[in-house]
């Protein structure tokens, strides 16, 4: 036997540990209730031991698609019977599970990758589960979100989780301007279609704040592209990304910027040069985008003219 082949001291201490660990777990009486079991993200590596033993328990796992959770099950040998819940059939299965709730049964939910309920299905069944009176248990475990955050360099005391953005840059815009006045990093879904196009939106709403752009977290290619929305978005422009990715965004630069101090800052700049060089001079100033500046500017320019 290799040196590579033996089994370092530490690493079998560990496995007897988590082995002992695990058959506690599986040896331990699962309540009935739901039970929300947060899955990996990628790396099979990353369920935890608790998620193993509730879904060994479950009568039933609900998942989106029964063959991809198949995968995984088999992965971790779990016999429990696979039932499909999304949003298609939430309505005809919810009822289904109330009243396996109702007969003592052990329901797990999960996701296709990560925790379930987040960007993903779950939430009525856990209302209609809270107000029918049985347990709801959360397994947490895995988020691409906060995997994303914590790697991103990015300030972590307060965050804004908003999904996926509209996939059309006039809705997407709308709703990055939205979103420029809130005082926290702010965390997207995007597919990789669309990622590069929404790193230059949110320049353009947000200004050239710093983004961490996370790719393929815990899998073989995961990849972090960390700079200016301006400078990041370029690379990803002539890379044409592919895999799963988490836009993290810098909150806006000294704090939020409110429009009555950017029409202070016009009302100065615009005695002074055109309604444009003001209105850029003013965005770059105080770190917000040109384009919410340029509004507030015409409009502070009507309202000058009318007077
Ligand atoms: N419930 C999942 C969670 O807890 O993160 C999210 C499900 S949502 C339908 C799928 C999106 O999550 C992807 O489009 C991507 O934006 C993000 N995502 C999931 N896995 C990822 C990974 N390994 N790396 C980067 N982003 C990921």
């Amino acid at each position: 036997m290799s040196d590579d082949e033996r089994t370092p001291v530490g690493a079998s201490a560990a496995l007897l540990r988590t082995t002992e660990a695990l058959r506690a777990g599986l040896a331990k009486p699962v309540a009935p209730g739901l039970y929300l079991v947060a899955t990996p993200i990628g790396n099979l590596g990353d369920i935890t031991l608790r998620a193993i033993a509730t879904l060994a328990a479950a009568d039933v796992i609900y998942c989106e698609d029964t063959r991809h959770s198949r995968t995984l099950a088999s992965h971790f040998g779990l016999a429990a019977s696979l039932k499909p819940y999304h949003e298609h059939n939430g309505e005809a299965a919810r009822p289904l599970i109330l009243a396996a709730l109702a007969a003592g049964k052990r329901i797990a939910l999960i996701s296709d990758a990560g925790t379930p309920l987040i960007s993903d299905p779950g939430y009525k069944l856990v209302r209609a589960v809270i107000e029918a009176g049985y347990p709801v248990v959360s397994i947490p475990g895995a988020t691409a979100a906060l995997t994303a955050l914590t790697v991103s360099g990015l300030p972590t005391n307060c965050f804004l989780f908003a999904g996926f953005l509209p996939p059309k840059s006039a809705a997407r815009l709308a709703r990055l301007a939205e979103l420029s006045t809130v005082d926290a990093t702010l965390l997207f879904y995007e597919a990789p279609s669309r990622v590069a196009d929404c790193v230059v939106d949110i320049g353009v709403a947000l200004g050239d704040r710093d983004v961490s752009v996370a790719r393929e977290l815990t899998k073989l290619h995961e990849t972090v592209l960390r700079g200016l929305a301006s400078e990041v978005a370029a690379r990803l422009v002539v890379e044409e990304p592919r895999g799963e990715f988490v836009i993290v965004v810098a909150p806006p630069k000294g704090g939020v910027v409110t429009d009555d101090m950017i029409r202070a800052h016009l009302q100065i700049a615009m005695t002074e040069t055109t309604t444009r060089d003001a209105a850029q001079a003013v965005a770059e100033a105080l770190g917000v985008a040109r384009g919410r500046v340029y509004q507030l500017a015409l409009t502070l320019k009507r309202g000058m003219d009318v007077s």
